[in-house]
């Protein structure tokens, strides 16, 4: 923890138990992280599954956080916030009650076991890119460029704004 707050964005997906909700649950666990503040959060898209079709469509969003945690203690306490909302992580690409991911930290270019900042779906996901475009539309992602020409290329396949 530094004394510095430094911008971090969060993405957030659900497909199980009211996916809508839990991404405004999640959001509001968010705001109880040490350490951290709620800035702002994207609008809410619905999405088609990634991987297996027979899954119900999600819910994504982006957060926007202040915080003076590292990104080691920001995952920490994501990953807390998906285990205490029951997330559980048997199947790859399945279905989720709460997905929270650490897409990027101002600074940050991180590749250890655990922790990959940012994180590797930004560059190609359109639930990540249209949502993050929304709140940070000037970030670049460090290696790919800037975040609206990735947006751009994702295109909007499988992608609407829910609210
Ligand atoms: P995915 O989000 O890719 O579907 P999971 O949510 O199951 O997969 O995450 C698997 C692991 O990815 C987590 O246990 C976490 O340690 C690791 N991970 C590495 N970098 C990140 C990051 N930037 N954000 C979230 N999880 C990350
Ligand atoms: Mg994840």
């Amino acid at each position: 923890m530094s004394l510095l707050w430094r911008p971090a964005y969060v993405g957030i997906g659900s497909n199980l138990d009211s996916p809508r909700e839990r991404v405004l649950e999640a959001i509001e666990r968010m705001k109880a992280l040490a350490a951290t503040r709620l800035e702002i959060r994207s609008p809410l898209y619905l999405t088609r599954p990634l991987g297996p079709q027979d899954q119900p469509d999600f819910v994504n969003a982006v957060a926007g956080l202040l915080t003076q945690l590292s990104a080691r203690d920001l995952l920490g306490g994501l990953l807390g916030i998906e285990q205490n909302m029951g997330r559980d992580r048997r199947e790859r690409w399945g279905p989720r009650i709460i997905d929270l991911d650490l897409l990027w930290m101002v600074g940050a270019a991180i590749d250890e076991p655990g922790l990959t900042v940012p994180h590797p779906g930004v560059s190609t996901r359109n639930f990540v890119l249209y949502p993050l475009a929304d709140i940070a539309p000037l970030i670049k992602i460090p290696g790919l460029g800037a975040l609206l020409d990735l947006k751009r290329d994702a295109g909007g396949d499988g992608i609407s704004v829910l609210e």
